[in-house]
């Protein structure tokens, strides 16, 4: 008879996660590492995701920071824009941050004129939006369901300039949405993965992947 997971890996019992989900890092470029020690470290199975084979392999994927016109490039020479967009098309649930969330937005502006984006999320966002004086910075967010708030580490960030209704916003700064929501696709315009604080990784794999 075969082992369920749970008789494989007890410490799994009580985790909304099931042993058969996986979750991939797209690892093209950028800030991919952290999000994998992060993923790692919540006990959730990773891949690093560079060809439409390690795509196969995962149920969930994240969309790092870094240079979203590079990222776009080599999305496309690679044959995983393609691929990707299908997959969001038919549902997987996808984080993006920085980078990543303007490569799900679905206009970009002050892109390069041959950067694409995913269009999974009813948002318009400006790349390096919040200026030269403030290039980077970092704030306590509140977020909607945290009873605590996030420290948000913002590197060149995109400024988020338009939600469609179907969009949540779940965090804000200075009355910019930084942390939104639509359906199974969550955006970050900051870093969760560069704070220490595994709770928006947590709540995305919870969401992902609940039975
Ligand atoms: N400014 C970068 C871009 O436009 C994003 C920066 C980041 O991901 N930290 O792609």
């Amino acid at each position: 008879k075969q082992k369920t997971a749970y008789e494989l890996m007890p410490s799994l019992v009580g985790s909304e996660m099931c042993i058969r989900d996986r979750v991939g890092v797209l690892a093209l470029q950028g800030a991919f590492a952290r999000h994998l020690q992060v993923l790692g470290g919540l006990g959730a199975a990773t891949t690093e995701v560079r060809t439409t084979a390690d795509l196969l392999e995962v149920d969930a994927l994240v969309l790092p920071g870094g240079e979203s016109t590079t990222m776009s490039m080599l999305l496309d020479s690679s044959g995983l824009h393609d691929a990707v967009a299908d997959r969001i098309t038919n549902g997987m649930p996808v984080l993006g941050t920085c980078a990543g969330m303007i490569l799900l937005a679905r206009h970009v502006a002050d892109g390069r004129p041959d950067q694409r984006s995913f269009a999974a999320i009813e948002i318009d966002v400006l790349r390096n939006g919040y200026g030269r004086q403030v290039d980077s910075f970092e704030a306590d967010l509140e977020v909607t369901g945290l009873d605590k708030p996030f420290h948000g580490v913002f590197i060149r960030a995109p400024v988020v300039e338009w939600v469609g209704d179907g969009v949540e916003v779940l965090g804000t700064v200075d009355g910019r949405p930084v942390l939104c929501r639509q359906g199974a696709v969550v955006v970050a315009s900051f870093h969760p993965e560069m704070s220490g604080d595994g709770r928006i990784h947590r709540r995305f794999l919870d969401t992902a992947f609940a039975a």
